[in-house]
């Protein structure tokens, strides 16, 4: 049965309702996709990779995960950090508003508990994903040791699935998301890239622009998001334009991008054809953004998938 790994950082949500108080749940790029894939594709062992404090936050994470039937086995608790955390706010123009704690995340410390008998159990998977979120989280000091895990999982033919998910706010310099993210696509397999992304870093502005700038590394597969307007893939010499119905009561787009990738890798462990898979994760992302919030409800989520 199929197998994938997700590596980076879950975080504590705090979204406010109200002047005194908020709502509390929990969110992250790869969480999000991890949840989403499995909610879609049960049979997949889908685990999450990333390290927790020892605070009672924590600990419901820990639930949580269960609770979306994540395998948690690679789940490190670090003795004295805690979980990170985000707050939402909206203000008086209907903005959303982000402020973070994550500067002294137990998930920053992640590489430290991926040992030689850690990487082997990876090496087990079909694939392994990763973002810039991570990469741009991962202490400085652990990015040669990273990269080297990442080396031995291709060597040992895992699949490596990345997603730039640029956050400027992450990193000191923009050189070196540029640095780091060149690495991540040379030695990956599958891209999937928001053009949004591309815009800031690269000055790419459109999905075939994205794809022709991908197209310089060795990917087997290349799928770049392109909000309502398209989804554009590259596979071998097959270029594929797919077409996104546009969701006319949009609530909030939050993981939009996660919902996507997490469907799409699904539907390809699955065995669907790319166009197939695109539309899936389409039809995922589409539902989400009906809902506030980075996780939709269960019940509606599996309602509208069915449909
Ligand atoms: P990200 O969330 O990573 O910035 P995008 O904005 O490109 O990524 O959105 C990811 C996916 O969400 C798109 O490929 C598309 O399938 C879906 N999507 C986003 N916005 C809309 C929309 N207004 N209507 C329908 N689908 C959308």
């Amino acid at each position: 049965m199929a197998k994938i790994y997700f590596l980076g950082e879950c975080l504590v949500e705090l979204r406010e309702l109200d002047d005194a108080t908020m709502a509390q749940s929990f969110a992250g790029d790869v969480y999000n996709s991890a949840v989403y894939l499995k909610r879609c594709f049960p049979k997949i062992t889908v685990s999450m990779v990333t390290a927790i404090g020892s605070d009672r936050l924590s600990e419901k994470m820990l639930t949580r995960f269960k609770s979306e039937n994540l395998d948690t086995q690679l789940v490190f608790r670090h003795p004295s950090k805690v979980a990170g955390m985000y707050l939402i706010e909206t203000d008086d123009a209907g903005e959303r508003r982000f402020t973070y704690w994550r500067n002294d995340s137990a998930a920053r410390k992640v590489v430290e508990f991926l040992s030689d008998g850690v990487v082997d159990q990876l090496a087990t998977a079909d694939m392994f994903f990763f973002s810039g979120i991570p990469l741009a989280i991962i202490e400085k000091h652990s990015r040669n040791a990273f990269w080297q895990k990442l080396e031995s999982l291709k060597q040992a033919g895992v699949k490596l699935v990345f997603d730039p998910n640029y956050r400027s706010q992450l990193w000191a310099h923009k050189e070196d998301a540029i640095e780091q993210f060149d690495r991540a696509f040379h030695l990956s397999d599958i891209a999937l890239p928001g053009v949004e992304d591309l815009t800031v870093l690269y000055g790419i502005e459109s999905a075939q622009e994205a794809v022709g700038f991908c197209q310089q590394y060795d990917l087997e597969e290349i799928v770049v998001k392109d909000g309502p307007k398209s989804v554009v893939t590259l596979a071998g010499t097959e270029r594929l334009s797919h077409q996104i119905s546009p969701v006319t009561n949009v609530i909030d787009t939050t993981s939009a991008g996660d919902a996507f990738n997490g469907v799409y890798l699904g539907a390809r462990l699955s065995g669907r054809t790319i166009a197939e898979a695109v539309q899936l994760g389409a039809k995922a992302a589409g539902t989400v953004i009906q809902h506030p919030g980075a996780i939709a409800p269960l019940a509606a989520f599996k309602q509208a998938m069915s449909e």
